[in-house]
């Protein structure tokens, strides 16, 4: 989701709840993004792949403490003075001994609005991380929605301005609405899809999922095959009720070698620090082994590869 969008949610519902603090729950609910601080850790290092964007501060524990540190440099003095200055506008955050319970609660609950949402977008957030690396995701709306972008922006725009609160509820409850609409209608297509399109995948496939895209109305399908080892994927548009193919994809291919001696050294490029992280980053995993005697390259490809992340890796293996 957008940062505007991680602004507006948490500072609307708590000004539905007539809370006091509802900038602190704001920016509470963009503090996570700004993990583009820490992502120089992990292209120095990149076995702690973990500091990227929607990495490490993007779970409950260590969101928690990043919407808590935000807060508190947000609200000293010079920095809001400094952020005040910029926006022409007193920035109404105080935390301090007396209401750091109160405020810190906030706070933390932005982070949660910010948690969940991201969680509803494509690829999903490690939620439990330092417990478990895996990334949890219900697949619902697209990484970034332009609509909702440019709607969101009006929005922020309209409660900046010095005018009647009456024209800002407004504009707030739009935004809601839209983007519980949006939600409504992608989590719908969503339910039919896993409930109806197991007829268009012959054979063993036993597993269906399937993935939002940038159309709101189009969706990427796959089933899985585990007797063949294999997956099928294709492009459902939902209004038009039209398929097309995008293909068949085997988990490993093996080119000019054994299949043993590949899956033997697939074990060993499975443990180098890029291809963890290409795992991680991935929809679906599929490998290309290819013998080049002495040694075996061997290319990762996530067949629903987007632009937002590398769609193959090649590593070589001696
Ligand atoms: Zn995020």
């Amino acid at each position: 989701m957008d940062i505007i969008t991680h602004f507006l949610v948490p500072y609307i519902i708590l000004t539905i709840l007539k809370s006091k603090n509802k900038l602190a729950g704001a920016f509470g609910g963009i503090s996570l993004d700004f993990d583009f601080l820490i992502v120089w850790i992990g292209i120095l290092f990149p076995e702690y792949f973990i500091f990227s964007h929607r990495g490490i501060t993007h779970s409950f524990i260590l969101g928690f403490i990043t919407s808590l540190i935000f807060i508190y440099i947000l609200s000293r003095k010079p920095v809001k003075r400094s952020i005040g200055y910029v926006i022409k506008r007193d920035i109404n955050l105080e935390f301090n001994k007396s209401n750091a319970m109160t405020v810190g609660f906030i706070a933390c609950f932005g982070a949660l609005t910010h948690l969940v949402l991201d969680f509803l977008t494509s690829k999903g957030i490690p939620l439990l991380y330092p417990f478990t690396i895996t990334r949890y995701s219900a697949e619902i709306y697209y990484y970034l929605d332009s609509i909702t972008l440019a709607v969101g922006a009006v929005v922020l725009f309209i409660i900046y301005l010095k005018i009647n609160w009456k024209y800002k509820k407004v504009a707030m409850a739009v935004f809601i609405v839209l983007l519980v609409s949006f939600g409504g209608i992608r989590g719908y297509e969503k339910f039919t899809i896993l409930q109806t399109e197991s007829v268009s995948f012959n054979g063993n496939y036993t597993e269906i999922s399937a993935y939002p895209t940038s159309d709101m109305f189009v969706w990427n399908v796959v089933g899985t095959d585990f007797k063949n080892q294999q997956y099928h994927a294709l492009e459902y548009n939902a209004i038009e009720n039209r398929r097309q193919d995008i293909g068949t994809f085997k988990f490993i291919t093996v080119q000019n070698g054994s299949y043993e001696s590949a899956k033997n050294t697939i074990k060993i490029a499975d443990n180098l620090p890029e291809v963890e992280n290409f795992r991680w980053d991935a929809y679906f995993t599929c490998i290309d082994a290819t013998s080049n005697s002495p040694q075996w390259n061997i290319t990762y490809y996530d067949f629903l590869g987007s632009t937002w992340h590398m769609n193959n890796l090649t590593v070589i293996v001696p």
